[in-house]
């Protein structure tokens, strides 16, 4: 059997908040914490590194890719 996503009956909305500030945090947080118990995180935060999404997904936040991608240059860089 294929392993489901966690955020399979969540509401949707929740991983797309508006903003990163005041009530959003809390939403992040929520949504984040969601991701930390689906086992198909890894694979999730890849598609959305690939595809620049927007909102919450494989656990990261969009500032939070935005760094991940920073590092990864970087390290490319230095390499
Ligand atoms: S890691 Fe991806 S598939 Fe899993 S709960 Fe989070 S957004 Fe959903």
């Amino acid at each position: 059997m294929r392993p489901r996503p966690a955020c399979e009956d969540e509401d949707p909305e929740l991983f797309f908040p508006t903003g990163t500030t005041g009530m959003a945090v809390l939403q992040i947080k929520e949504a984040k914490a969601v991701c930390r118990r689906c086992p198909l995180l890894e694979s999730c935060l890849q598609g959305a590194l690939e595809r620049d999404e927007v909102g919450v997904w494989g656990g990261t936040d969009e500032d939070d890719r935005r760094g991940m991608k920073r590092r990864r240059a970087r390290k490319r860089a230095a390499a």
